[in-house]
């Protein structure tokens, strides 16, 4: 057994990427403020647009259309968080702000209910379209959520869709063009939450068509607490969250982050110029799943068979609960989590879990590991070794 620990918790925080350290050292170094005219300024601005260029690259984007915000988290408020009666999002060349209810998945991550339920959810209402035993939705549903809208008597005009492209707790991928086409056959946009996408897979805007995405820097080898919206097309904010000095072409007020952006966008170009990492890692993770139905044969692993991220596995074994499970990993060096980690520091039941109806052994129970593009067999076979001595465990206390 290595002595060093096996960080499995990729979902929750990537490990900084080299790449993306010394961008941010070097960006460090730059006094100006990026809206100043002079070279320190100049300079600054350049580090921003550089950022920019690559953020839009990695996703298949315009650079025009990256807004960098603090996060996922404000992402999802500026583009969710009603004003009035009015939604936030505003395509060019309408002359009202659009507005209609927002359909949205049961199984979005916190920051996107949140933004949705308060502090006004609007006149337009709001419709959670349920998720499958699969943790998929079915999109008949979604199409007919439409009409029993209007049937219901509520004014119906550019209605929004809020879909995730993949769940951070399972891995589970929604089919995120399949979305987009039925919301823009309705008249309607797609946002979707695209946090858990780079690095585990590849993301083209002009193909997913999605209308806006946003990306959360840490989670693919940037740093914490900076992100970024991406519009498709000439979609805007028409009232932003942070208002202020107009930066961000009018979109998020206050001077840019320019150490954290300058991470994001180096931490965009290694993971777009490594390319698509899901071969190796989806070999580490079939093979942990194989050990593990041998380790423990009654192991329940949620969305076993949808379509879900090369890196992320949901598991739970019957009478091991997750916070002693966690515990005990820790100890022996592995670091797992449970339920939604960046949404609490403790373990809580699963909104993700009891929408798929998932048995109460399995919301008790359910660990996540995920792992990305530089772990190694090492760190899934100490993580192995010490779920087989949780297994024991479980049965001499039997
Ligand atoms: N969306 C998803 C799918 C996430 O996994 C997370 C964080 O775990 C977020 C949004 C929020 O990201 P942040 O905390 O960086 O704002």
């Amino acid at each position: 057994m290595t002595t060093g620990r096996a960080y499995l918790d990729w979902n929750a925080s990537a490990p900084l990427l080299p790449q993306a350290r010394a961008a941010m050292l070097a960006a460090m170094e730059v006094a100006g403020n990026p809206s100043s005219i002079h070279a320190e300024g100049r300079a600054a601005r350049a580090i921003v647009e550089q950022a920019r260029a690559e953020v839009a690259a990695l996703v298949g984007g315009d650079p025009d259309g990256v807004v960098f915000t603090s996060g996922a988290t404000e992402a999802a408020n500026a583009l969710l968080q009603h004003q009035d009666a009015h939604d936030r999002v505003f395509f060019a060349g309408e002359d009202h702000p659009p507005q209609g209810p927002a359909i949205f998945l049961e199984i979005e991550h916190a920051c996107v209910l949140g933004a949705l339920m308060g502090p006004s959810t609007g006149t337009g209402g709001l419709l959670p379209m349920r998720v499958r035993a699969s943790g998929l939705i079915e999109l008949a549903e979604l199409e007919s959520a439409f009409e029993l809208w209007v049937k219901l008597g509520v004014e119906v005009r550019r209605p929004r869709i809020v879909a995730q492209l993949a769940n951070n707790e399972t891995g589970i991928i929604q089919d995120i063009p399949a979305i987009a086409a039925a919301a823009h056959a309705k008249g309607g946009y797609l946002i979707c939450d695209a946090v858990q996408g780079p690095g585990k897979l590849t993301i083209d805007m002009t193909t997913h068509g999605a209308d806006a995405i946003f990306l959360s820097a840490h989670k693919f080898g940037g740093p914490k607490g900076v992100g970024a919206i991406v519009f498709n097309g000439a979609a805007r904010l028409q009232n932003p969250l942070v208002k202020g000095g107009g930066q961000e072409r009018g979109n998020r007020g206050g001077t840019e982050n320019v150490i954290g952006i300058a991470g994001m966008g180096a931490a965009a170009k290694a993971v777009r110029e490594a390319g698509d990492p899901s071969e190796t890692m989806r070999q580490l993770h079939d093979h942990f799943e194989k050990e593990l139905k041998r380790i423990a044969p009654d192991v329940h692993v949620v969305g076993r068979n949808s379509p879900r991220l090369a890196n992320t596995s949901c598991f739970a074994i019957p009478g091991i609960l997750a916070e002693q499970a966690l515990i005990a990993l820790d100890l022996d060096g592995i670091a797992l989590s449970s339920g939604s980690a960046c949404s609490s520091g403790k373990v809580k039941a699963s909104h993700v879990l009891k929408a798929m109806g998932e048995h109460d052994f399995v919301r008790a129970g359910a660990l996540r590991l995920s792992i990305g593009p530089t772990t190694t067999l090492d760190d899934i076979e100490k993580c192995l070794m010490s779920l087989e001595r949780l297994v024991k465990r479980r049965k001499a206390a039997a």
